[in-house]
């Protein structure tokens, strides 16, 4: 074992492109209308950016009924049903939808494939805010799936009519054990055209099996109502992490989790500020470890333009 103390950080980690965009979206909504945006749910699963939007005028709501009829609405990244859309008509507010364009593109394939007479097998975890969204497009056809366990149960109309789709957010790994057991009980199961599981997923996951296998402790920066967070905790874990925890910020660092850890990998999920990792690597150092080795298993240069309804407004393509 390397006796030197040491700290390997993961990357890509953090805020990916949809995130990023969410969040510009926030503020450049109160930098044109002002003060108060209503924001349906959380703009991204991440406490401190909530709250530092708060503090800058965004109302955050669990349901549209919530916000005052002619307001301004934010919808999150995670998306919403088409029910949503139209009860923000009838109330007559300006929706902005800042909807993560591979969550939208999730819902196309679901709208595409409902109409050609597919059976859809969502696989995703119930009652997650995306997950919720894309069973809005077509309840009739989406049966959802939380892991192979489930897969006996499902029922479809035609079996040589079956395509699975994903939440974006879910274990590569764990969902292609679903899909095998898909496969064997519809042997004509239809894959979506892409991956649902977004590349800022993917990369995560990776970055992180390639640190775990080094590392006596594993901290993830992330909320609790992260999905994507909590994959990592359990990717960490299984691809061989002595021990791994979530935390939202430094100071939820338990410092009996560090007694003869020599190896901390740390990364975040991609609704995590880079200022939370600083914290954490700030409050690591005082205990032996400032020696921090950066792990890069991929590069990324995804981008996405703001919201169409702002971009419109202001004239231009930015963010
Ligand atoms: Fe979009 Fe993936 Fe980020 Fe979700 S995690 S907002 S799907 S890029």
């Amino acid at each position: 074992m390397n006796p030197r103390k040491r700290v390997l950080l993961a990357a890509p980690r953090g805020c990916c492109a949809g995130v990023d965009r969410a969040i510009a979206t926030v503020e450049k909504a109160l930098e044109v209308h002002g003060p108060p945006i209503y924001v349906r749910h959380e703009i991204v699963h991440n406490t401190h950016v909530i709250q530092t939007l708060e503090a800058k005028g965004a109302v955050f709501v669990e349901e549209t009924e919530q916000v005052p009829e002619n307001s301004v609405v934010i919808f999150s990244a995670h998306g919403v049903a088409p029910q949503v859309h139209a009860e923000a008509t009838r109330r007559r507010l300006t929706v902005i939808d800042a909807t993560c364009p591979l969550v939208t593109k999730v819902h196309k394939e679901a709208i595409r494939f409902a109409r050609e007479g597919y059976d859809i097998v969502l696989i995703g975890h119930e009652g997650h805010e995306e997950v919720v969204g894309t069973l809005g497009e077509a309840p009739d056809h989406i049966t959802l799936v939380d892991g192979p366990a489930d897969v006996a149960n499902v029922e479809v109309r035609d079996a040589s009519k079956v395509v699975w789709l994903s939440q974006t957010t879910l274990s590569v790994d764990e969902t292609m054990k679903t899909v095998d057991a898909l496969a064997r009980r519809f042997p004509q199961l239809l894959s979506p055209p892409s991956d649902d599981i977004c590349y800022a997923t993917q990369n995560r996951q990776e970055a992180v099996q390639r640190i775990a296998a080094e590392a006596d402790l594993v901290i993830v920066v992330g909320s609790k109502n992260s999905s994507n967070s909590l994959r990592l905790v359990e990717v960490a874990l299984s691809a061989g992490a002595h021990d791994a925890h979530l935390v939202d910020c430094a100071d939820e660092i338990d410092e009996t989790w560090l007694q003869g850890v020599r190896t901390i990998g740390v990364t975040s999920g991609a609704s995590v500020p880079e200022i939370l990792v600083d914290g954490v690597l700030g409050r690591l150092s005082p205990h032996g470890f400032a020696d921090i080795e950066i792990i890069q298993s991929a590069q990324e240069h995804q981008h996405f333009a703001l919201p169409r309804e702002l971009t419109r407004r202001t004239g231009g393509s930015h963010e």
